[in-house]
């Protein structure tokens, strides 16, 4: 899909920082090239302010409003790599469900990746705003809901894999009950003083998760109920 062409104004300096962002994401360990790749295609600068645009490609968070961050593009590229690996040959990864829309575009660049993902976000105006970037991308893989997604979106799943893009302090187990057997729920685990564990739990039925630390981040908290 290329979405570039669907968007009026981009010159080629963001296409040009753009790739030099992707060069980043590589020496920096990012290797899956579907990935790289969805990291090129998807516009970032459409997802944040206009008056922060000319920063969207730098490899940093940026506030989107609301107290609420969207997330650095090694941690997007990071978690989406740990998305697509999680499948097998036999059942690549079809349906994702994230926790924590923001401003969308981690479920813009997983859109590009797999065929149907799942989209919650507790804070209205917010959940409107990335609905509105995913008409005007025409973005059609996309559901969104404004919803609490403490408890996960029953009546979807379960799901191949869910990516929860804000700090639990604990993964709820309503969230494990809805990942398929052998499927994952990825996302950072620990108190929000200190930082968290980005951590891949694997789920099979009645057993505990096998659970896999990844990497030191930093996210905004996991909130129940709708802000
Ligand atoms: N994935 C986002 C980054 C999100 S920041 C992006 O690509 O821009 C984390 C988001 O999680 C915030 O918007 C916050 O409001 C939301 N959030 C926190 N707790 C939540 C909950 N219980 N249910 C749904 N969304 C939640």
């Amino acid at each position: 899909m290329n979405m570039e062409a669907r968007i009026r104004g981009i010159g080629m300096t963001s296409h040009r920082t753009r790739l030099r962002l992707i060069e980043r994401l590589r020496s920096n360990g990012i290797r899956d090239e579907s990935v790289l790749q969805a990291m090129v295609d998807v516009p970032r600068h459409c997802f944040v302010d206009e008056a922060l645009a000319s920063r969207s490609y730098e490899d940093c968070a940026l506030p989107i409003g609301e107290g609420q961050t969207i997330s650095q593009p090694y941690v997007v590229a990071l978690m989406s790599e740990l998305v697509v690996n999680s499948g097998y040959p036999d059942q690549p990864v079809k349906r994702v469900l994230e926790i924590g829309t923001g401003s969308g575009y981690q479920a813009a660049v997983l859109a590009e990746l797999v065929p149907e993902v799942y989209t919650l976000e507790r804070i209205r105006s917010l959940s409107h705003k990335a609905q509105r970037a995913f008409n005007s991308l025409r973005i059609r893989n996309i559901k969104s809901r404004y919803a609490d997604g403490f408890d996960g979106w029953s009546d979807q799943g379960p799901f191949d894999a869910i990516i929860v893009t804000a700090a639990m302090e604990t993964i709820p187990d309503a969230l494990l009950a809805q990942v398929k057997e052998g499927g994952v729920l990825i996302g950072p685990v620990g108190p929000q003083a200190t930082g968290q564990t980005l951590s891949v739990a694997r789920c099979f039925a009645d057993k505990p998760p096998r659970i896999r630390q990844v990497a030191n981040v930093k996210f905004v908290p996991f909130l129940r109920g709708c802000g």
